[in-house]
């Protein structure tokens, strides 16, 4: 069982009900779900997950924006990207900023599951 934290930044209040649910059985605390990049960004700061799920589209402050931001905080900082059909031209964009896994929504839970335990390298 692993009791990572794990952030949800998704305008989708669906996904971070489908990420609790593909996670939260095989022992992960999946924290909060931020509205939007600004927000996460502020979660981040307070959470200090040690993955976070990110969504593309969203108001305020998108994926890519909020991916430079958090790697700007921490270089290391591991996030997963979760692209809707139409997203994927922004793959090698934010392959280049420092995103290190990606998955297509909607996602099976085990699929899920594996691409965290992968970031985590467990
Ligand atoms: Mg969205």
């Amino acid at each position: 069982m692993s009791n990572h934290k794990v952030l949800v930044i998704d305008d989708s209040p669906f996904i971070f009900k489908a990420v609790k649910r593909a996670l939260e059985p095989n022992g992960f605390d999946v924290v909060d779900n931020a509205s939007n990049g600004k927000i996460g960004v502020e979660m981040y700061d307070k959470y200090q997950p040690d993955v976070i799920t990110l969504d593309v589209t969203m108001p305020i402050m998108d994926g890519i924006e909020t991916a430079k931001a958090l790697v700007a905080k921490n270089p290391d900082v591991k996030i997963l990207m979760l692209s809707a059909m139409g997203d994927e031209t922004l793959h090698n964009q934010a392959k280049e900023i420092g995103v290190k896994k990606f998955i297509r929504k909607p996602f099976k839970p085990e699929e899920l599951l594996e691409k965290v335990n992968s970031l985590l390298g467990t």
